[in-house]
């Protein structure tokens, strides 16, 4: 009998005992290669030496001052260098537990600039369907997925969705690549048109799209476009990085690939490396001077923002991330795991697309490969593919998404960067007997 609530009871999971670099190894000694992270956290595998000793050096200094009385050594740290690394602008750091606490902060900040700057009446926030924000209240109506916000709508404060940036799905046979990029952002100011040229607050969007849809990364001229039409009628660009920032990609903030300028980024999962619980949400200067010129300050907080603990492990992951070639090294085998899993399943009847960008990899599951029909959603195969992956010893991020309305399988792959070509091996052979056994 398990008291942990709600499904990781020890009726139907292992109980994971210790971790060594890309393995994972549960109470009866099997070992599991960590292809995801989880979902996309433990950029740095396990055990690291580096981060542990940060930790226990922080926890033998002090481990928590609220930041109402304190601010702190590790923290003042972690907020230099991220912003001496964020894209062009950024300029402020709020640093919080993890990545729906980011986004709420994102979406309170930006709602809070324009009460301070005086138009009290922008109040819509525009985001894209197929994709994931969190799941506390308010980043959870941010998000588009259907299943997930079901059983809360009377609860969500009104987001309205538009099209994702989904080539394979949403692009037409006769339509040009870049054409329908500009096809779909377009879509952003005509929502703006829709809702009232100057109601709107936000358009929150995931650089590369990660748990909804399986790394899914925007075509060329895309966010271009988003920008320009957030410039023109004032909007804010919130870029969730929750999941593809910290180097994923291969740069450290995805959306540097995109040559977007964000007004407000969050990052989390592989800033903590899953070492300890951390979020950042991070502003431009002209936000952040609207606040401090006006109330005075940004009307939020929890208990734990700005946890010294959490900052010094955070400080050492980033420190690794920036200063050990570890991004780039993500760059090169993100690029050799995608040729390996197009050469193994790039003619597979049941892979429909293989994509994504640095060691954040999407592999499309569909029962026709020429009309992209996904499977009945009652066989499940994502679950299955999650099942027998993990019986292989290979830990994936198989999900089901809703393809505007219809079910789709993907399997998500985000390793850790300091995995070896050889692991890239591993992960096709384990891929390849689940896959043979499901599909
Ligand atoms: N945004 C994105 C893009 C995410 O992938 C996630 C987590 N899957 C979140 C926000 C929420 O982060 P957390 O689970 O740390 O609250």
């Amino acid at each position: 009998m398990s008291h942990v609530f709600p499904r990781h009871t020890k009726a139907t999971l292992p109980t994971v005992a210790n971790g060594r670099g890309v393995y994972l190894y549960d109470q009866n000694g099997k070992q599991y290669f960590d292809g995801s992270g989880g979902a996309a956290v433990s950029c740095l595998g396990h055990g690291d030496a580096d981060v542990t000793n940060a930790i226990k050096a922080q926890l033998d200094q002090v481990a928590f001052a609220h930041t109402s009385f304190f601010t702190s050594d590790p923290a003042e740290q972690l907020a230099d260098k991220l912003i001496k690394h964020a894209p062009e602008g950024i300029d402020r750091v709020y640093l919080v537990s993890g990545g729906s606490e980011a986004m709420e902060a994102a979406l309170k900040l930006a709602r809070q600039y324009f009460v301070e700057i005086g138009q009290p009446q922008r109040r819509h926030v525009i985001a894209r369907r197929q994709s994931y924000h969190g799941n506390t209240l308010g980043a959870l109506a941010t998000g588009g997925n259907e299943w997930r916000r079901a059983p809360f709508a009377p609860l969500l404060v009104e987001t309205t969705h538009i099209a994702p940036c989904f080539e394979y799905r949403g692009k037409l046979e006769d339509e040009a690549t870049f054409d329908y990029g500009q096809r779909v952002a377009n879509e952003l100011e005509a929502e703006i048109l829709r809702l009232g040229e100057d109601s709107v607050i936000a358009f929150v969007t995931e650089p590369v799209v990660g748990a909804t849809a399986g790394a899914v990364p925007p075509v060329e001229g895309y966010f271009k476009r988003v920008r320009e039409i957030c410039d023109q009628y004032g909007v804010l660009l919130i870029l969730d990085e929750v999941m593809c920032g910290m180097g994923r990609t291969g740069t450290l903030f995805a959306s540097e690939q995109d040559d977007v300028r964000p007004d407000i980024v969050a990052v989390a999962k592989g800033l903590g490396a899953g070492y300890q619980p951390i979020g950042a949400m991070m502003c431009t200067a002209q936000i952040y001077a609207a606040i401090e010129g006006g109330s005075g300050f940004f009307q939020h907080g929890h208990t734990y923002v700005g946890h010294p603990t959490a900052c010094a492990a955070a400080f050492a992951v980033l420190t690794k991330l920036t200063d050990g070639g570890l991004v780039d090294a993500c760059a090169t085998l993100g690029a050799e795991l995608q040729d390996g899993l197009m050469q193994a399943f790039g003619q597979h009847p049941n892979v429909g697309d293989i994509r994504g960008r640095g060691l954040f990899r999407g592999i499309e599951i569909v029962e026709d490969r020429d009309s992209k029909r996904p499977f009945a959603p009652d066989r499940a195969i994502h679950k299955a593919l999650k099942r027998e992956t993990f019986e292989a010893g290979l830990i994936c991020y198989p999900m089901g998404g809703t393809i505007d309305g219809k079910q789709g399988d993907h399997i998500l792959l985000a390793p850790p960067f300091i995995m070896d070509r050889h692991h890239i091996d591993e992960i096709i052979t384990k891929l390849q007997t689940a896959m043979a056994r499901v599909l």
